[in-house]
């Protein structure tokens, strides 16, 4: 396979090649103009759960196949969807391999583009808008803030076994980062809260969770560390969700944007109390 990689602006879409391209959180404007592009040209799309559905039908020509997988469900088997990107790609079509968010982050783009690449399948990778900045910055939650936080983390809830994982140094995480950004966190939200607050993290530190960023049934709570999961129970939220541990769940008093759009005016304009215009000094 000797094709070149296409240029940069509209590239082409060659039959035998899979591209890998990320559909961003839900809101299909959040999907980029090459994602489009691909969309436009495929035969064959391969998608997930957290793809939305206005996306697809941006793509009328194309074969769909969903190969969904989503916790604790039945769902394929990465290997077989990595093998039937292949076989796809073998049979000649354009094969877009199309996945919530950034097919790098949490999404096992990885896994798959080495497989494609183990069986000299050609690729291109169209990276997304990933849930873990976009889903904060609809709840009205900068990742970063002057004020705030110099680094962000970001985190899984569950590793490949589904537990939580256990690799990481919470401890560590607990003591280093400024703000946390956890994906698939739900199921074990109790358990990260607790240790972080073994940890030395404060039992009232903000915290923010969103479910269904982006789309038109989004929720977020505002809560603590403390406090989290169960507040998760009472207000009845299910999966996806961004959870957001850190002060610049404060600033959401101030960056509601979606609430000033229905009229809802900010809680407080100065949530940091900083006492002086936030461009200030
Ligand atoms: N590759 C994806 C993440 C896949 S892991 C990305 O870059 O966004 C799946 C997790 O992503 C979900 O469990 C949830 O934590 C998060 N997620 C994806 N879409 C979301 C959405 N619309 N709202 C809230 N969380 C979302």
């Amino acid at each position: 396979m000797t094709d070149p990689l296409p240029p940069h602006d509209w590239p082409q879409m060659h039959p035998g090649w899979v591209w890998l391209c990320g559909a961003g959180p839900g809101d299909p404007g959040l999907m980029t103009l090459h994602g489009l592009n691909a969309l436009r040209q495929a035969d064959v799309i391969v998608y997930d759960a957290l793809v939305g559905d206005g996306i697809l039908d941006w793509a009328p020509q194309a074969e769909r196949e969903y190969a969904g997988k989503r916790g604790g469900k039945p769902s394929a088997k990465q290997r077989d969807i990595s093998l039937r990107l292949v076989d796809l790609a073998r049979q000649g079509k354009r094969v877009l391999r199309l996945k919530g968010g950034d097919p790098f982050v949490f999404g096992r783009g990885g896994e798959e583009a080495q497989t494609l690449v183990q069986h000299g399948i050609p690729i291109r990778i169209v990276p997304g808008i990933t849930a873990g900045i976009a889903g904060l910055a609809y709840a009205g939650v900068p990742v970063t803030h002057r004020d705030v936080n110099q680094s962000v983390t970001f985190v899984t809830g569950h590793d490949a076994t589904g537990n939580a994982p256990t690799a990481l140094d919470w401890t560590g995480i607990a003591r280093g980062s400024q703000v946390i950004v956890i994906y698939m966190g739900m199921k074990h939200i109790g358990q990260i809260a607790t240790q972080l607050i073994a940890a030395g993290r404060a039992p009232t530190e903000p915290v923010a969770v969103t479910t269904t960023a982006t789309l038109a049934e989004q929720q977020t709570i505002e809560t603590t560390l403390a406090t989290v999961e169960a507040d998760i129970a009472k207000a009845e939220l299910t999966p996806p969700a961004i959870i957001c541990i850190g002060q610049a769940v404060t600033l959401r008093q101030v960056l509601d944007w979606q609430a000033m759009a229905r009229g809802i005016p900010a809680r407080k304009l100065d949530p940091l109390d900083r006492g002086r215009p936030a461009e200030a000094g």
